[in-house]
């Protein structure tokens, strides 16, 4: 009897499969990639909704209607959008922003407040990948870029957060040169309004004391260095009397910029390793999100001679950006003693990871979307494993924006921006460039034609170069 009734379960499993529900699309058989356990979860059957993910299901048991769009997964892997946590929206035409999505970026965190006024064209745009604002760059009474607004004093700084919470900005991005009492002024005003502040860890206030007071996040490992080396005490005393100096005057001269930046480099040479565990130890009692932008270092401060992208990336780097990515070999000789810094941030970054601090993924800047994959190869060279990276571009920046029960891994009832992948990345993390398409917004995307039509923009605008006024 008890057999019977077995066969005629199985039966009807095999012959009625999961009734419809009408899903807008299904992916079938998938290999879907637990990004937070690592694993592969074989042959599933994804059924997505309105944008969200609304069942997963063994291989073929989900039925279409007539309007489901079925995607064949069979052999292919199946992980969560990716964010990129620090971008610049520099250039002028939004059209650019589909190279995020064809590269499998579905959101970004913006960084410099630019482009407000994009944020009504947002909604239901399938072309525009999801974003945060910052608020406007808060760097103190002499920016270090001119184009950054002067905030005189703590009245001023005030006004920018009440300006910022009532705006579509999420958070205050905050640069080093902050003088300590506009700093704690912001924090009191945040806190005072339930309002966020991130970006650099300014050079008054020093990385424990941020995460102490509730920055949300350390941008390029800033102020790590600073607070491992035995001059610690020295340099910050350094420091507070350059930045004294520069609060004076109307521009910061590049001859202020180089003391202020061989600070730095003395922090380098004076490295301790004790001091390095204490503080990360210390570190790791807060919840201030590392993002390391380690692509940055690496082009800027690493860039070995033979240095070539080997993907097609140059296709949409408008010329005077090609050029900052190509140095010439003068450059890159004076960019050399870079290298021992970046290899100490990499192992710091490791170490920090260890102890349980959190990584996100961000690009700064560079060519939109493909710049991310390779930030997720440094991380694992950096040493964490391909899910470790992973989770670095999806939990964690939803663990970020407190949106980890509705995004960032793929589970049932969660936010259906899904990249789906031709191979492993668990195998190889250079396979999340590997992408067959991209379901971002309940629509299918395919990364060639939207790349294609990108090109034509990127001959529009290519005489400008973002980034000669500035870059942070
Ligand atoms: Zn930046």
């Amino acid at each position: 009897m008890k057999q019977l009734s077995l066969c005629l379960l199985l039966c009807v499993l095999f012959i009625f499969p999961l009734k419809s529900e009408n899903y807008d699309i299904i992916i079938q058989n998938v290999n879907i990639v637990d990004v937070e356990k690592g694993r592969i979860v074989k042959n599933k059957d994804v059924g997505i909704q309105q944008q969200v993910i609304k069942k997963i299901a063994i291989g073929n048991q989900l039925s279409a209607s007539d309007s489901t769009q079925v995607i064949n997964g069979k052999g292919k892997y199946l992980i969560p959008g990716l964010w990129d946590m620090h971008v610049h929206f520099y250039f002028p035409d939004k059209e650019y922003l589909k190279m995020y999505l064809a590269k499998g970026v579905v959101g970004v965190r913006e960084m410099t407040g630019y482009r407000m006024e994009w944020r009504d064209s947002i909604g239901k745009n399938t072309n525009v990948p999801r974003i945060i604002f910052s608020s406007q760059i808060v760097d103190g009474p002499t920016p270090w870029f001119e184009s950054d607004i002067p905030v005189k004093d703590c009245k001023q700084v005030i006004q920018i957060v009440q300006e910022a919470k009532k705006s579509e900005s999420k958070f205050i991005k905050l640069l080093s040169l902050v003088p300590r009492d506009q700093y704690m002024a912001i924090v009191n005003e945040c806190n005072r309004l339930n309002f966020e502040f991130a970006g650099h860890v300014p050079y008054s206030i020093g990385i424990i004391e941020a995460a102490k007071l509730g920055q949300k996040s350390n941008e390029h490992l800033n102020g790590l260095l600073l607070s491992c080396s035995t001059q610690e005490k020295f340099l910050h005393a350094r420091l507070d009397s350059l930045l004294n100096v520069v609060s004076k005057e109307e521009k910061l001269s590049g001859i202020m910029k180089m003391q202020i930046m061989g600070c730095t480099t003395k922090a380098l040479w004076s490295f301790n390793q004790a001091k390095a565990d204490s503080v990360i130890h210390e570190l790791s009692k807060y919840n201030m999100f590392q993002c390391p932008t380690l692509g940055v270092k690496h082009r800027f401060q690493y860039n070995e001679l033979d240095w070539v992208y080997t993907d097609n990336r140059y296709d949409f780097f408008p010329p005077p950006v090609q050029k900052r990515y190509r140095p010439d070999a003068e450059t890159l000789k004076k960019l050399k003693p870079f290298e021992r810094e970046l290899k100490l941030q990499e192992k710091l970054l490791y170490q920090m990871h260890s102890e349980g601090i959190k990584i996100i993924a961000g690009s700064d800047q560079g060519c939109a979307g493909f710049n991310l994959h390779d930030e997720l190869e440094y991380f694992v060279n950096a040493g964490l494993s391909n899910a470790e990276a992973l989770q670095t571009a999806t939990i964690n920046a939803a663990i970020y924006m407190h949106k980890e029960q509705k995004m960032g891994s793929i589970d049932e009832n969660k936010l259906a921006d899904l990249v789906l992948l031709n191979t492993n990345p668990l195998e190889n993390i250079q396979n999340t460039r590997d992408i067959k398409l991209v379901i971002f917004k309940n629509k299918i995307i395919q990364p060639d034609p939207l790349l294609e039509a990108v090109k034509e923009v990127n001959i529009k605008i290519s005489n400008i170069d973002p980034f000669e006024k500035k870059f942070d």
